[in-house]
């Protein structure tokens, strides 16, 4: 799926509960957008202007290095120390935000061509077997646009009711303003 929905994701991972920190929220919804780093290969190969290897640079790393189990592992061991408290719970949920990207790059990431799905290498370095559906949609459909408009109403809801969004990681009085705006919108619900 796109960036902008792995986020949108990662950040209803982190509010699932309601006894985490800004700074355990932060991690685990950084954490749900974390895999797609080992898109850097498009910006070497954008860089070089080497345009005959779009293969190796983009298609050799993406969903290899960064979608892989002990990439997962890592940053459950990075949000346990980041955590000033509940970490065992930041752990945890920074686990599931992270292969909650997976399992929706898994669902879809499709190129335009039914043939053309994308796998991860969940096992990589140990395996090179990639990991795929063959029901994968294409990452322009309904269903990821369906996904991204229920991740954002449920923000909305969350925002109305709890004082705050994603954007309480940049710009936290932005934030404030934002919030106010939705209580205006929505001012009957509980
Ligand atoms: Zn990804």
């Amino acid at each position: 799926m796109s960036p902008v929905t792995h986020f949108l994701v990662g950040w209803l991972t982190a509010n699932s509960v309601t006894t985490l920190d800004r700074r355990s929220r932060a991690t685990i919804t950084l954490a749900g957008i974390f895999p797609d780093v080992d898109g850097f290969g498009q910006l070497i190969w954008l860089a070089t202007g080497d345009w005959a290897d779009y293969d190796k640079w983009y298609i050799g790393f993406h969903h290899k290095f960064g979608h892989n189990f002990l990439t997962g592992l890592l940053l459950m061991v990075l949000a346990w120390h980041m955590a000033k408290h509940a970490k065992l719970l930041t752990a945890l949920l920074t686990g599931i935000s992270f292969h909650l990207h997976l399992l929706c790059d898994i669902l879809g990431s499709r190129g335009t061509d039914p043939l053309d799905l994308w796998p991860i290498f969940y096992l990589w370095p140990l395996s090179e077997n990639p990991w795929q559906w063959a029901g994968q949609w294409p990452l322009l459909s309904w269903q990821n646009y369906a996904i991204t408009l229920l991740c954002l109403a449920t923000i909305i809801h969350l925002g109305r009711n709890r004082g705050y969004t994603f954007l309480e990681m940049v710009a936290p009085k932005t934030d404030l303003e934002v919030v106010q705006v939705f209580r205006k919108w929505f001012p009957g619900q509980s």
